[in-house]
C-alpha cells in the first residue's frame, strides 16, 4: 500500500529537518505532517491592505505599514552605542525609524538584532507587519515582521503555488520564534504540508451528510482553513470543521447511551416500597413540582430493568437531598442497599444528619462512615454493610476502602461528582456482590450550561430541579468597597439584634495557605474588635483546624450559639442554617462566579429577607467588575454559568476542571458554537435512531471514526 503522506515524520517536510522537527514536536505536539495540518490559525490578516502611519492607532489588531527606513539606532545597557559594538553582543535594543510620508513610526527589536540590522538598508522601502502601539507619543511596533517590498509584491502576484488574500496567524511559542519558526515560516511549512499531503486527506463524513447539511468536503476545508481563498471560503471551512468535531463528539456519547439503553443490565426495582411511603407521608412540606417530576423520572429508570445513569442538577437549596433520600428508600424498599457519597467530611455529616431525620419511623438503618470514624464503630459498620442490616450508608472516600463490602449495593448517589475520579467510581461498582452494576445518580449544585452538559454528560440522562421550594425570598446582593465597612458593620449589628445570623467568608487560595490564614486571622481580629463579646458571639472555621474543631464551631453556629461565623470558603459545600440571613464575602473579586453563587446560596433558606454583601477592593479588573455586576443582577445559577463560560471558557468552569472534557476540541467552542452543537447533536440522534449500531454501509465512515481511541469516553456504567 502507498504510504499516506499525512503520516510522514515532520522532519522530512521541506523546510523542517531534525532540529526544527524536535521543536515542532515539543512545542506544538506535531510529529507528522498530518498533525501539523491540524494546527489551525487562530486569526487571519488581510495582507492586501496597507495602513498609512497617520491612520494607525494602538487599538488596531495586526496591521501592515509600508515605508522607508530613515534611521537606525542601537542601544546597550548604558545608552546609545555604535554598530561596531554589534560584534560584542552588548547591544540590547535596536530602534528603527520608518516613514511613509504621512508620519513616523518606530520599529523596536530586542532580539535577533544582528540579523535584522544586516537586513535593513537605510532609504530602502519595506513592509512592516505587527501590532501597533504608542510609546512616548509616537507610533511604535515591537518586533514586526519585515519584508522587502519586492518580496511582498512577489507574494501577492500569486507566484506562490497557493493563492490567498488572508494570511493565517498561528499560535507560536517564544522558543519557536527564537529558533526561526516565525509566522512567515509557519505559513511556508503549512504550504509545503498541503502540497505534499492534501491529496491524501480522506473524507471523514459520509457524502449524504455533506449534502444534507451543505458542508464542504474535508480537503476544501483543510486547504481553506490555512489559506482561505476569501472570507466566504473561510467561513465554509470553519463551519465544516466545527460541525464535524461536535458531531463526532455527540455521536460517540449518544452511541454509548443507545447501546446501554438496549441492554437489560440493570437491577429491576419494581416497587416504591413501604419505607418510601412512610417517609413521603410524614414530610412536613409537600414536594415541589420539579421534585415530583424528577422522582418520577428516577422511578421509571429504576423499574425499567436498565441501569440508571442520571445526572441531577439543581441550584443550591432546590431540594436535591430530599430527592436523594427518597431515591435511596426506593432501593431499600426493593431489598437493596444504597450509598450516598459526599466530597467532604462536613458535608457527609450534614447529609447524614438530614437523612436520619427523614428516616424516623421507616425502620431503615443508616450509618455514617468517614475518615475519622473510630475503629470499633468502623468494624460495626463494615459488619452491618456485609450482612445487609445497614440500608443506607453515607460517607466520604472512606467508602472506597477495600474492606468495605456490601451485601447487595443497588444504588450509588454521588454528590458533587466532579470531586470523584472515574477510577474511584469503578471501584465502588465492584463492591456490589450481587454482580450487577448499581443504579447511579450523580447530583450537582453547580449549574452547568446546556451546551456543556450535553458534552460532559452526553451519555447521562439529565434531570433538572428548576424550581425552589415555596416561601424563599430573593437574596438582595450588594457590592461595597472598604469605605462602606462601618456602614456594613452597623447593618450586621441590626440584623443580629433582630435575631439573625451572619456568615463572613474569606477567600482561600491554595498556593498560599499561610497567607490566607493570615488574612483570615486579621479579618477575625477586626471582626472580634467590632463585635465584642458580650453581647456578640463569633465562631471561626478554617482549613487548618482538625475535623473536631471544625465540627464544634460549625455546630455552635448551626445551633444558634454564635451570631457570626467567620470562615474560609469551606462552608461553600454545605451547611444549612436557615436562620442565617447575611452572607458577607470578603475580597469577593478573588472568587469565581460559580463559587460566589454557591456561597450566596447559603442564605435565603429561611423565611426572612436575606442579603449577600460583596466586599471588593477599589480597583478591579474588567473581568472582576463584570462578575460582581452579574452577581448583583441575577440569582439564576444557569444564567451565571453561561456568562462564566463565555468569560473564562468551558475548561475553567467550576465543576469541569477535574472531570475534564471528554475530548479536546480543536476548533469548536462550547461557549460560542451552541447552535452548531445543537444541530450536530440532532443530526447524530437521527442517524442513531435509524441505525443504532452504525452498521449500514452508508454509515461505515461513522462507525470507523467513533471506534478510534479518542472517542472512547468514560463510561459511568462500567463495572470493571
Ligand atoms: P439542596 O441539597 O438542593 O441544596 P436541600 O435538599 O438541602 O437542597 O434543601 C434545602 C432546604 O429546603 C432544606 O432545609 C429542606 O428541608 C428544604 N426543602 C426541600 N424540599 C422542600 C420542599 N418541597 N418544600 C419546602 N422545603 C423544602
Ligand atoms: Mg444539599
Amino acid at each position: 500500500m502507498e504510504k499516506n503522506a499525512l503520516d510522514t515524520d515532520i522532519q522530512y517536510l521541506p523546510g523542517v529537518g531534525p532540529k526544527r522537527a524536535l521543536l515542532l514536536r515539543k512545542e506544538l505536539g506535531a510529529g507528522t505532517v498530518g498533525d501539523l495540518l491540524k494546527i489551525y490559525p487562530f486569526r487571519y490578516i488581510d495582507r492586501s491592505s496597507i495602513i498609512p502611519i497617520k491612520d494607525a492607532a494602538p487599538d488596531m489588531a495586526y496591521i501592515q505599514i509600508r515605508g522607508k527606513v530613515s534611521e537606525i539606532n542601537l542601544f546597550g545597557s548604558k545608552g546609545s552605542i555604535s554598530p561596531e559594538d554589534l560584534k560584542f553582543n552588548t547591544v540590547k535594543r535596536m530602534s528603527v525609524t520608518v516613514t511613509d510620508g504621512t508620519g513616523y513610526m518606530e520599529a523596536v527589536f530586542f532580539k535577533g538584532i544582528k540579523w535584522m540590522y544586516s537586513k535593513l538598508v537605510p532609504d530602502e522601502e519595506y513592509v512592516f507587519f505587527g501590532k501597533p502601539s504608542v510609546f512616548k507619543g509616537r507610533l511604535n511596533m515591537v518586533h514586526p515582521e519585515v519584508d522587502k517590498v519586492r518580496d511582498q509584491e512577489k507574494r501577492q502576484d500569486g507566484k506562490s503555488s497557493i493563492n490567498s488574500s488572508l494570511t493565517g496567524v498561528y499560535t507560536l511559542t517564544e522558543k519557536l520564534r527564537s529558533s526561526g519558526i516565525t509566522g512567515k515560516v509557519m505559513n511556508r511549512l503549512m504550504e509545503n504540508a498541503l502540497i505534499s499531503a492534501l491529496p491524501d486527506i480522506e473524507e471523514t463524513l459520509p457524502e449524504y451528510l455533506l449534502i444534507e447539511k451543505g458542508l464542504v468536503p474535508l480537503q476544501f476545508a483543510v486547504r481553506n482553513i490555512h489559506f482561505p481563498k476569501d472570507q466566504t471560503a473561510l467561513e465554509k471551512a470553519r463551519y465544516r470543521l466545527k460541525f464535524e468535531e461536535l458531531f463526532y463528539l455527540q455521536l460517540s456519547l449518544l452511541k454509548q447511551k443507545y447501546v446501554r439503553s438496549r441492554n437489560e443490565n440493570g437491577i429491576r426495582m419494581p416497587k416504591v416500597g413501604d419505607a418510601f411511603r412512610i417517609c413521603y407521608d410524614s414530610l412536613p412540606f409537600s414536594l415541589t413540582g420539579a421534585q415530583k417530576r424528577v422522582i418520577t423520572e428516577i422511578r421509571n429508570d429504576m423499574k425499567s430493568g436498565r441501569q440508571m445513569n442520571r445526572l441531577l442538577q439543581g441550584d443550591v437549596g432546590s431540594g436535591k437531598t430530599m430527592v436523594a433520600v427518597l431515591t435511596a428508600l426506593i432501593a431499600v424498599g426493593n431489598g437493596y442497599q444504597a450509598c450516598i457519597m459526599a466530597p467532604t467530611e462536613v458535608l457527609a455529616q450534614q447529609h447524614f444528619k438530614n437523612i436520619s431525620r427523614y428516616l424516623d419511623g421507616t425502620g431503615v438503618k443508616a450509618a455514617l462512615l468517614t475518615g475519622s470514624s473510630k475503629t470499633g464503630e468502623r468494624r460495626d459498620i463494615h459488619a452491618g454493610l456485609e450482612d445487609g442490616s445497614i440500608g443506607i450508608i453515607v460517607g466520604t472516600h472512606a467508602l472506597f476502602e477495600d474492606n468495605v463490602v456490601f451485601r447487595n449495593l443497588g444504588l450509588a448517589i454521588i454528590d458533587e461528582q466532579h470531586r470523584f475520579g472515574v477510577e474511584q467510581r469503578a471501584r465502588l461498582w465492584r463492591k456490589s456482590s450481587c454482580g450487577m452494576a448499581p443504579h447511579i445518580l450523580v447530583m450537582t449544585a453547580t449549574p452547568i450550561p446546556r451546551t456543556l452538559a450535553m458534552t460532559l454528560y452526553g451519555d447521562l440522562d439529565v434531570s433538572v430541579i428548576d424550581e425552589l421550594p415555596p416561601g424563599r425570598k430573593p437574596v438582595q446582593t450588594i457590592a461595597a468597597t472598604e469605605g462602606k465597612r462601618p456602614a456594613m458593620f452597623r447593618f450586621l449589628k441590626d440584623q443580629i439584634s433582630l435575631g439573625r445570623q451572619v456568615f463572613i467568608v474569606y477567600p482561600l487560595i491554595f498556593e498560599s495557605e499561610k497567607m490566607d490564614y493570615k488574612n483570615l486571622e486579621t479579618g477575625y481580629e477586626q471582626i472580634a474588635g467590632a463585635f465584642p463579646f458580650p453581647p456578640y458571639k463569633t465562631a471561626i472555621v478554617h482549613g487548618q483546624q482538625s475535623n473536631e474543631e471544625k465540627k464544634f464551631n460549625m455546630d455552635a453556629f448551626a445551633a444558634g450559639r454564635a451570631d457570626i461565623l467567620v470562615a474560609t470558603s469551606v462552608i461553600e459545600v454545605g451547611v444549612d442554617v436557615p436562620n442565617a440571613s447575611v452572607m458577607v464575602i470578603e475580597s469577593a473579586e478573588r472568587f469565581g462566579l460559580s463559587q460566589l453563587h454557591q456561597l450566596r446560596g447559603r442564605v435565603g433558606r429561611g423565611s426572612e429577607k436575606s442579603y449577600c454583601i460583596l466586599m471588593t477592593g477599589n480597583r478591579l479588573s474588567r473581568e472582576s467588575k463584570r462578575r460582581i455586576q452579574l452577581m448583583c443582577a441575577t440569582e439564576n445559577g444557569f444564567e451565571l454559568a453561561e456568562e462564566d463560560m463565555k468569560m473564562r471558557g468551558p475548561g475553567n468552569l467550576e465543576g469541569t476542571r477535574q472531570s475534564g472534557l471528554p475530548i479536546e476540541l480543536n476548533i469548536a467552542s462550547l461557549a460560542k458554537d451552541g447552535l452548531i452543537l445543537n444541530d450536530a447533536r440532532q443530526c447524530a440522534q437521527s442517524i442513531l435512531k435509524a441505525d443504532p449500531t452504525l452498521s449500514l454501509p452508508r454509515n461505515r465512515i461513522l462507525a470507523e471514526t467513533v471506534s478510534q481511541d479518542k472517542y472512547k469516553v468514560r463510561d459511568y456504567s462500567q463495572i470493571s
